[in-house]
């Protein structure tokens, strides 16, 4: 019990004591970790919610990475991509709704053609939400995976200025064995270098109880956070795709789920304790393990939530894994309930902010003496 208190309230706290907590199983010392995380929240961040709209505008993939549902050689997912129309609409509705940002996502591609679409689609996006609430329009993030760093900075000049690239392990040997030889781990690496180095505000994360995964890779994962220096965290359990090769964990996947969520809410109150002024999202696959997943991924300490808005009739398009939770609704319906169940948890709704990282403004002034 000292020992877990001592752990709660170290400011600097150590790998061990990282480790420990990833290790707590008893009910009432989770609970008491969560609590921790939720008061290094309020006193870092504060208690606000903020939206990110999710617009998941194409499932075209280049790559065949081991665990995804959308990997080019499943061909049993029919391809799409929105016409720009689509998009701005989706966007339309973000911005009414009061969503001060949105996130783009898709499957990777490098060709120009694609480039090009994206480039463009920021550049309306931008210019057709600028308004007196939002005078610099919708803030946009951007998650379209591994590019140049030309194609970066030309995101960032048309106008993206937060990008999503997750690490999805920080343990080189198990990145090799979840992605195939041309996914390469120090090529992730030096792109979210890249990323820092244009300017854009950077979010990475984890996928958590990968097959082979330990409670060291993820306290390393949690130190690799800090050790590039993220703005934004954005993780969540791993969940099997039934047309994937890792289909054979599937009977260990369902064995595990509840120690899998469990593990899910430790890392994010763990990150929020080691981190403390990053935004950290409550992410979609913490749902597709457990109803409320969301919302306890807010208790546990996150701030911010990506209400899906891809339209209804692309959705199951879009599946990385099996379960995922709002597949079959109307985009209006899914904000609506999402906003209802941040409200039933009693946190207020930063809406049309942008709900910036605050480590990164930090990072950003000129220190004072
Ligand atoms: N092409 C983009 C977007 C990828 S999808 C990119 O590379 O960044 C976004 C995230 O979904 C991935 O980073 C991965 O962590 C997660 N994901 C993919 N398959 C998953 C699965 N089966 N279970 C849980 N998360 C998964």
């Amino acid at each position: 019990m000292k020992e877990l208190i001592k752990a709660l309230y170290n400011d600097n706290l150590t790998k061990e004591d990282l480790l420990f907590l990833l290790s707590l199983e008893k009910k009432e010392d989770i609970e008491q970790l969560r609590q921790r995380a939720y008061e290094v929240m309020k006193q870092n961040v504060g208690e606000f919610v903020y939206l990110r709209g999710l617009i998941e505008f194409s499932n075209l993939c280049i790559n065949d990475c081991y665990y995804c549902g959308i990997r080019k050689s499943n061909s049993k997912v029919r391809r799409y991509t929105l016409e720009e129309d689509e998009v701005l609409e989706c966007v339309e509705f973000a911005v009414k709704n009061g969503y001060g940002s949105i996130v783009l996502q898709s499957g990777e591609r490098k060709d120009s053609r694609f480039i090009d679409y994206v480039c463009s689609l920021i550049e309306k996006i931008k210019s057709k939400t600028r308004s007196q609430q939002l005078p610099n329009g919708v803030g946009i993030t951007l998650c379209v995976g591994e590019q140049s760093y030309n194609t970066y900075k030309r995101f960032f000049e048309a106008g993206a200025h937060r990008y999503l690239l997750r690490i999805e392990t920080s343990n080189p040997e198990l990145f090799a064995k979840i992605h195939p030889p041309e996914v390469s781990f120090e090529r992730r690496k030096e792109c979210l270098y890249y990323l820092k180095d244009i300017g854009f505000q950077v979010g990475t994360g984890v996928m958590i109880g990968l097959p082979g995964q330990t409670i060291e890779d993820l306290t390393n994962d949690i130190v690799f956070f800090k050790e590039i220096d993220a703005d934004m965290i954005g993780m969540g359990p791993y969940i099997v795709h039934r047309e994937t090769p890792f289909a054979i964990y599937e009977k260990y996947f369902q064995e595990n789920k509840y120690n899998l969520y469990l593990l899910s809410l430790k890392m994010i109150a763990v990150t929020r304790l080691f981190l403390k002024d990053v935004n950290i999202a409550s992410t979609t696959a913490l749902q597709a393990l457990y109803p409320f997943g969301r919302e306890e991924g807010l208790r546990f300490g996150a701030n911010v939530i990506m209400p899906l808005m891809t339209p209804s009739n692309y959705r199951k398009e879009y599946l990385l894994y099996e379960g995922k939770p709002c597949i079959d609704e109307f985009s209006d319906d899914c904000g609506e309930c999402l906003i209802a169940r941040i409200e039933n948890i009693n946190r207020p709704i930063g809406y049309n902010n942008w709900g910036d990282s605050i480590h990164f403004k930090r990072k950003s002034q000129p220190k004072k003496d």
